[in-house]
């Protein structure tokens, strides 16, 4: 201590002086005993001083100086003077120590003034005063043990206490410390641990009356002396009361935002979570404390959190990592995106890190479902299965490999704007895609259909096509095409075969036809009538089958584009009357009514036509099994004639009222489908009407009945 200045002479220079007082310690500076003088300095009795610790016994002698002087002796075993002003008195003491057997005597001189040779040690004894009583800390010298050697007036100031009820006693014994045990044992363990030469800091709410209560910060240092031997320990507290309250308003106000806050120290040490920050993880402040929190951290991000805060912490560059935490409640796992930057000070040191995480997990998880469903488009853009591509207006403006290969374009071609969805449309495709284009604009999409593609080298590719539109205006759509070769090679193959197979059973039916025919009547000749029903049944099947050969016949000879049609002047009034005439014999379940005439001539075909009207009242009465009656309206126009055939059947549902027409299509219905067919009839029923320039329309109400309504021009177009 700067202050402690030991000497070894001293020359009294005032005749002012006080008797002589003498204490004898022992080595555990108890005093064993003491003079008349000494009883009268202390005020105390023989009885109170001995065995009692000299630093208790004395307080108005003691001072860091004293105490530093004892252990000295101790040590050396060589007598030492030291003199310093009693903090209590004020007054000069002069002190002889001497070793003795089995300790030492101290023999105190007080004095009013200093001595001369004094003087340079009155003035370091004055600074050390001046400079203790100017730190705006408490400051308090204890010995190993804890006991007060000094302090400075801040902390009595305080506590309302007088310096000689302090020295001596146990600092830990003070009110300030030992109103709560929690921190008198905090203190306790502090002055242990400084004894042992560690510096050590903690924070602590001291009470030093019962009406104060001070948040201070202590920090205790070990002062030693010239041969590095711990003499004494310095403990500083500073008041941080203003501090805490401050940070305690602040923390009120970090756990009242919805965010979760959170401050490190420099050292990257959590220190404070705010209140949501520690709901969420279900942990106590403790648990979140230090590097607690990471156990809420996804362990498959942890390592890459931990090594990112660490090089943060190290660089001091700012910290942000995007990881998943714990939902301690739930268990369940969010993505947060978690910032923290250093706050320092005017020197650049970092003083702590703040932090806040912010809840991105549905931010996380739209990204996630964008990345997925990005993926699966690339997939599918990318598969060789599917062409893409997108066009505005009707130029192709970006299209992936497949439909380049399918076309045989080029990306160069792509680029220069030389692919046009609609010039690579076929002329008898041209009225379907059209439509299409057109459907874009209402629905938005476009409902797959066949076509063919023009490809670049002129091959015609059969395709399935379909798409979305992106944009009306301009038109941006996003089409897609199938290759529909191999399924139309198939229809192919299927259409030869049935051309075939019917052409195959045509003969052998003829042939058996001619042969019952003949049978019939070589019977009759003979006079056997009683055969002649069975051969009519016979005859009866044998036409049903022809029938059936000849649909499947006339349907692939439209297929392929060769069912022939003549030319002729055809009476419509006696075709149909001769059809009614004969449906009328074979089938007597009905009636069949005709209203009306057509009153005119048409070009046509009269077999093909006949065809036509024979299909229609045929169903009429295959899908009326219950209804007695079939009615046949007939009118006529300057241009055309119109013919209805009405039944008060099964009816047809709405959905299927248009595929009606297509080949092979029957309605599925239980009722229709208890009676037999091929779905043959109508589509070539449609397509004869249609080579002659005529419509067919159906109007039908389910268990009422259906009306096919047939209108051919007078003169077909050229
Ligand atoms: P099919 O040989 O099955 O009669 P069509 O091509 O003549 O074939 O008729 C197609 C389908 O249309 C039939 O399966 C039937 O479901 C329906 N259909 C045709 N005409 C009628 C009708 N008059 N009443 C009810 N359904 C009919």
């Amino acid at each position: 201590m700067s202050n402690a200045k030991q000497t070894r002479r001293v020359t009294p220079a005032s005749s002012e002086t006080l008797p002589d007082a003498l204490l004898v310690v022992d080595d555990t500076e108890t005093i064993v005993s003491a003079n008349a003088s000494a009883h009268t300095m202390l005020g105390a009795t023989r009885e109170e001083l001995c065995g009692t610790s000299l630093w208790r016994a004395a307080p108005h002698l003691v001072s860091p100086s004293l105490y530093q002087a004892v252990q000295k002796v101790k040590q050396t075993r060589e007598p030492i003077e030291v003199a310093y002003v009693s903090p209590a008195t004020n007054r000069w003491l002069h002190v002889s120590l001497s070793p003795t057997d089995e300790g030492l005597a101290l023999l105190f001189q007080e004095q009013l003034e200093p001595l001369p040779l004094q003087d340079a040690l009155s003035g370091n004894e004055q600074l050390y005063r001046a400079l203790l009583e100017s730190v705006a800390d408490g400051v308090t010298i204890v010995t190993l043990d804890g006991l007060v050697l000094d302090i400075n007036q801040r902390p009595l100031a305080d506590a309302h206490l007088r310096r000689e009820e302090v020295v001596g006693k146990p600092l830990s014994d003070l009110p300030a410390w030992s109103s709560d045990p929690a921190v008198q044992q905090r203190l306790r363990a502090a002055l242990a641990q400084a004894a042992q030469g560690e510096t050590v800091s903690f924070e602590a709410r001291i009470h030093p009356r019962t009406d104060l209560s001070l948040d201070i910060l202590m920090t205790i240092t070990a002062h030693r002396d010239a041969s590095q031997q711990i003499e004494y320990l310095i403990c500083a507290g500073r008041n941080i009361t203003e501090h805490k309250q401050a940070e305690d308003e602040l923390r009120t106000l970090v756990d009242a935002i919805p965010h979760f806050v959170w401050i490190a120290g420099p050292d990257g040490s959590v220190t404070y979570n705010n209140q949501r920050l520690i709901d969420s993880l279900a942990m106590t402040h403790e648990q979140a404390e230090g590097d607690g929190w990471l156990a809420g951290v996804h362990p498959d991000d942890r390592q890459r959190v931990w090594e990112a805060w660490q090089t943060s912490i190290q660089t001091g560059e700012p910290y942000e990592v995007e990881h998943r935490m714990q939902d301690g409640t739930s268990g369940a796992y969010r993505w947060f995106l978690v910032r923290s930057v250093p706050q320092r000070n005017a020197q650049g040191t970092t003083l702590h890190w703040v932090g806040t995480c912010t809840d991105i997990d549905e931010q996380k998880r739209t990204e996630e479902a964008l990345r997925q469903s990005q993926e699966r488009a690339s997939v599918l853009m990318n598969s060789s299965i599917i062409g893409i591509f997108v066009a505005e207006e009707d130029q192709v403006v970006e299209a992936n490999e497949t439909y380049l290969r399918m076309t045989g374009y080029t990306r160069e071609d792509l680029r220069a704007g030389r692919i046009n969805w609609f010039r690579m449309t076929p002329p008898e495709y041209a009225t379907q895609t059209q439509q299409a284009r057109q459907e874009l604009s209402v629905p938005h999409h476009v409902t797959r259909y066949e076509k063919d593609y023009l490809c670049k080298d002129g091959s015609h590719l059969p395709v399935v096509v379909g798409g979305v539109a992106l944009r009306l205006d301009p038109l941006q759509v996003i089409g897609f095409v199938l290759d529909n070769s191999a399924h139309k090679e198939l229809e192919q193959r299927k259409d030869t075969f049935i051309g075939m197979a019917s052409h195959e059973l045509r003969n052998p039916l003829t042939a058996l036809k001619l042969q019952t025919t003949l049978l019939h009547r070589q019977l009759a000749r003979q006079g056997l009538q009683a055969s002649a029903p069975a051969l009519s049944r016979m005859e009866t099947q044998i036409n049903k089958v022809t029938r059936l050969v000849e649909e499947l016949l006339d349907g692939s000879k439209i297929q392929a584009g060769r069912l022939e049609y003549l030319q002729e002047t055809v009476n419509l009034d006696a075709l149909l009357r001769e059809i009614t005439d004969t449906m009328q014999q074979t089938s007597p379940s009905h009636r069949i009514l005709v209203r009306g005439t057509v009153g005119a001539n048409l070009i046509g075909d009269q077999d093909r036509l006949g065809q036509v009207f024979t299909n229609l009242i045929s169903n009429a009465i295959k899908y009326s099994p219950d209804a007695e009656a079939i009615e046949m309206d007939l009118s006529a126009s300057e241009d055309a004639v119109t013919i209805s055939i009405h039944d008060h059947g099964i009816g047809i549902p709405q959905a299927q009222r248009d595929k009606i027409f297509e080949r092979f299509y029957r309605a599925s219905g239980p009722s229709q489908k208890a009676i037999p067919g091929l779905g043959m009839g109508l589509y070539i029923v449609a397509e004869i009407v249609k080579r002659h320039g005529g419509t067919i329309t159906v109007e039908s109400t389910v268990g009422k009945g259906s009306t096919f309504t047939v209108t051919l021009p007078r003169t077909p177009a050229a």
